[in-house]
């Protein structure tokens, strides 16, 4: 199926073709006509699906058609998000589809000052992306006005919900006006959504562009246990190893994400991190130096990560699971976007368990668990998926393609724990000598959040022969082995 037998005008279909899309993605198949239309629309679509070309082309091309020009401080449709990341990208698409249209598009969120925004709007806007905030905002200075407004898109209304901005919602869907068109698009439907939708949308086209585990059946995902304390440096050490490209490498914290900033930069590792504590400018810049490959690791927070696009991402990795098992999804959506391919590595340590056994729940399957020669938990992380057995035992090799042969081999879980999960881990604890603090790598810092320092005792054997014993002793050894082996540029046994 061709875009221009959705009926789209010609402008939108020179966009479209110079920007290399060929066909609707199922989601804009369903979408497109139905806003053509005029309909509201509920869509229960994550990132990755195409969900904003499913909004934003019949809104620019209604927008367009009607001919109507918007009046000094007015607007003719807001697309709500919930993060400033994504109100920069929605706008981009907008600006990107509508390039041959006669629109005018502008975008609006916090962080940033407010008078260029003040300045867009006075001469009136077609299209304005905001996040709720700001806009409330601008709409209290005076320097907005809803008379105009025709259509409404709300995306990533889960989001919008989770970071608090229902009470902001609230007061602006009181002051827009009653005429005019809906779409709501949220990744998920819990039921505050669906009371949303209820009240906000009529007689709506009810659209499913994947179910909420697409995303994670698509991308090849991997978990490698280990201990907290070895996560920075099996990183660095799978980097180096299997020569990977651009990461995005996923972190709980703030102060984590500054944490492996600096571990890598001091190993030599170009990298670069946004999140909540940076400053907007300082986000766009590190995305901006991430997406030219100026910088080879991006490390994110989930909020702040929120509507990246990053094209052809192959890999993403979980440094730290996350605590919203959701946000696994949406962070390996960043991988394997429209069909291409993508792979998702997570690092997971014992205390993770819960998180890792929530994600697989949501999901519906056992994730296939490596263990990196010379890296492998002391603390063992407890097996995962004792309701989902027997296909536990099936999956836990690897169904992509393994690691490294002879360096990593399949995790074996232990038995399955009794209920309450972390009820025995203090048990696991190493004897006293096995939890002497270890040399650091290259310039670690003090004080990490969560990270403990890598391993770097043990000499260095020679490249590629790994042999993995019990003995911590040895475990170093491999470990430091494995290092010489990775930063001498081995690839014999690339993945
Ligand atoms: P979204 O789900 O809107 O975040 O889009 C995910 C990615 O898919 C973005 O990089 C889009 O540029 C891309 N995309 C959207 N629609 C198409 C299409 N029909 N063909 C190819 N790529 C697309």
């Amino acid at each position: 199926m061709s875009f221009a037998s959705l009926d789209l005008i010609e402008g939108l279909l020179r966009a479209l073709e110079s920007i290399g899309y060929n066909s609707p993605t199922p989601i804009q198949k369903q979408a497109i006509p139905a806003v053509l239309a005029g309909r509201d629309l509920l869509a229960a679509a994550q990132t990755g699906t195409g969900k904003t070309a499913a909004f934003a082309l019949p809104l620019l091309q209604r927008l367009s058609m009607e001919g109507e020009q918007a009046s000094p401080n007015n607007i003719r449709c807001l697309v709500l998000v919930p993060t400033r990341e994504l109100a920069e990208q929605v706008y981009q698409s907008f600006h990107t589809y509508g390039f041959h249209l006669p629109l005018r598009s502008a975008v609006a969120y916090g962080g940033v000052p407010m008078e260029p925004q003040l300045a867009k709007l006075r001469k009136g806007i077609d299209v304005l992306v905001a996040t709720p905030g700001r806009l409330l905002d601008l709409h209290r200075k005076g320097a907005l006005e809803f008379g105009q407004l025709q259509a409404l898109v709300l995306d990533e209304a889960d989001r919008m919900l989770d970071l608090g901005f229902a009470a902001d919602l609230d007061l602006l869907f009181s002051v827009l006006p009653a005429q005019r068109q809906t779409l709501l698009f949220s990744a998920t439907m819990p039921e505050p959504i669906r009371q949303m939708a209820a009240q906000l949308l009529r007689n709506p086209l009810t659209v499913q562009a994947s179910a909420p585990n697409t995303a994670a059946r698509t991308v090849r995902q991997t978990v490698f246990t280990t201990d907290k304390r070895n996560k920075p440096e099996l990183f660095v050490h799978l980097l180096r190893k299997e020569g990977w490209g651009q990461v995005l490498v996923f972190v709980k914290t703030r102060k984590g994400a500054e944490y492996l900033v600096g571990l890598l930069q001091d190993e030599g590792i170009g990298a670069d991190s946004i999140h909540g504590d940076k400053a907007q400018t300082a986000r766009i810049k590190a995305l901006k130096r991430f997406k030219a490959n100026a910088v080879q690791v991006l490390v994110a927070t989930d909020v702040a990560a929120r509507g990246l696009d990053i094209e052809a991402l192959p890999l993403v990795v979980n440094f730290d699971l996350p605590s919203v098992a959701e946000d696994y999804i949406h962070r390996i959506g960043r991988t394997g976007r429209a069909g291409a391919d993508g792979e998702a590595i997570s690092l997971v340590c014992a205390d993770e368990v819960d998180m890792l056994r929530a994600i697989e729940k949501l999901i519906g399957s056992v994730l296939p668990r490596l263990e990196e020669a010379g890296f492998e938990a002391d603390h063992r992380v407890p097996a995962t998926g004792a309701s989902a057995a027997p296909a536990a035992r099936a999956t836990a090799k690897p169904a992509a393609k393994p690691a490294k042969a002879g360096t990593a081999r399949p995790a074996t879980p232990e038995a399955p724990r009794p209920a309450g999960g972390f009820g025995g881990l203090k048990e696991e604890l190493p004897p006293k000598e096995k939890q002497r603090p270890r040399a650091p790598l290259k310039g670690a810092r003090g004080g990490s959040p969560g990270a403990g320092r890598g391993a770097a005792s043990g000499p260095a054997g020679s490249a590629g022969k790994v042999v993995v014993t019990a003995t911590r002793g040895a475990k170093s050894a491999a470990r430091a082995a494995g290092r010489a082996a990775s930063k001498a540029g081995t690839r014999g046994n690339k993945r």
